[in-house]
C-alpha cells in the first residue's frame, strides 16, 4: 500500500472512532483520541486511556505523563513525531477510572487496524493495562517490565511501566528511565 493509502486509511478509521458508540465510554467523552504521530513509524507506543486534557484536546498523552513521555524520548533521540502514540481505549473513562476489560476488548478493533496499517517494528506497553491488552499470556508488568517479548506477528513487545505512575515515585522512575534506554538498542536491531 503506497502511504497516500494508509494515510487515508487511517484517517478513515480516525472517522470511525469518532462516531464510534461501540461502548458506553462515547456517553461521557468530549473528544476521542485514536492516536498520533508518524503512520509510518517503526515504534509504537500504546497508553492506557485519554484523561481529562486529552478528551479536551483529542490528542494523546498531552498532560503531566505526556511531558514526561516527551523527555524520555528527547533522552533517546526520538521526537513524538517520529513515533505513533495510541491508548487501549479512544475515549476517557469518567473521573479517569481504570477503562473495564469490556471496553478494551469493544475498542480492540481500532488499534488492531492502525497496527496493521502502521506495521511497527517495535510496540511499547505503556503500564499495566496496555501490557494485559497485549500480551495477554504475560505474568504481571513488575514480572516482565524492560525485557522484549517478541510476538507470534514478529513485532518486538516492550512492557514499560506507565510514565504517569512512575512520575511521582523515584524507585519507579528510575526503573522506567533504564528500561526506556533499552528501546534504542532495539532500534539498532530492527
Ligand atoms: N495516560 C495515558 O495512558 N494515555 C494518555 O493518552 C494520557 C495519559
Ligand atoms: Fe468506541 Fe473505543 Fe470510544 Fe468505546 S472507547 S466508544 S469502543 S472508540
Amino acid at each position: 500500500m503506497n502511504d497516500l493509502d494508509k494515510t487515508s486509511e487511517l484517517d478513515l478509521i480516525a472517522g470511525d472512532i469518532s462516531n464510534c458508540e461501540k461502548c458506553t465510554l462515547c456517553k461521557t467523552r468530549t473528544k476521542t483520541v485514536p492516536g498520533s504521530g508518524d503512520y509510518s513509524a517503526k515504534i509504537m507506543f500504546v497508553g492506557e486511556a485519554p484523561g481529562d486534557k486529552e478528551d479536551k484536546s483529542g490528542l494523546p498523552f498531552c498532560g503531566a505523563a505526556g511531558k514526561f513521555l516527551d523527555k524520555m524520548l528527547e533522552s533517546i533521540r526520538l521526537k513524538r513525531e517520529d513515533v505513533f502514540i495510541a491508548n487501549t481505549v479512544k475515549c476517557r473513562p469518567p473521573e479517569n477510572r481504570d477503562p473495564e476489560q469490556t471496553e478494551k476488548i469493544a475498542c480492540r478493533p481500532y488499534l488492531e487496524r492502525q497496527i496493521a496499517l502502521i506495521q511497527p517494528k517495535i510496540i511499547v506497553c505503556l503500564g499495566r493495562h496496555a501490557v494485559a491488552s497485549m500480551l495477554p499470556d504475560q505474568p504481571n508488568i513488575s514480572k516482565i517490565h524492560g525485557e522484549p517479548i517478541i510476538g507470534a506477528n514478529g513485532i518486538i513487545y516492550l512492557p514499560l511501566y506507565h510514565p504517569a505512575a512512575a512520575l511521582h515515585n523515584g524507585s519507579l522512575r528510575a526503573t522506567l528511565l533504564a528500561d526506556f534506554a533499552k528501546i534504542r538498542e532495539l532500534i539498532k536491531t530492527k
